[in-house]
């Protein structure tokens, strides 16, 4: 593309007076008291609108199920998987 016409400053700077980030709004958990996005489920506790939407504490330790599965075979070391659920 090329510039067919230099614009002016005040152009330049009016076209950025709307460039300026602004700061997210968060809304409070009413379960955990934890920042949030508004209409979003609570990334700490797993809650929305008074429920839990996902069992964020079940999934946490099914993760560190899986992870020490994955410690314990880098160790060289053999554990059953229905012990590892
Ligand atoms: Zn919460």
């Amino acid at each position: 593309m090329v510039v067919r016409m230099r614009h002016t400053r005040g152009h330049t700077r009016n076209r950025r007076s709307h460039h300026a980030l602004e700061a997210v709004a968060l809304a409070t958990c009413s379960n955990c008291g934890a920042q949030h996005r508004p209409h979003h489920m609570c990334l700490n506790c797993g809650f929305y609108k008074g429920r839990v939407v996902i069992d964020l504490l079940a999934k946490k330790q099914a993760r560190e199920a899986r992870m020490e599965v994955k410690r314990a075979a880098i160790r060289g070391e053999e554990v059953a998987p229905a012990e590892a659920k």
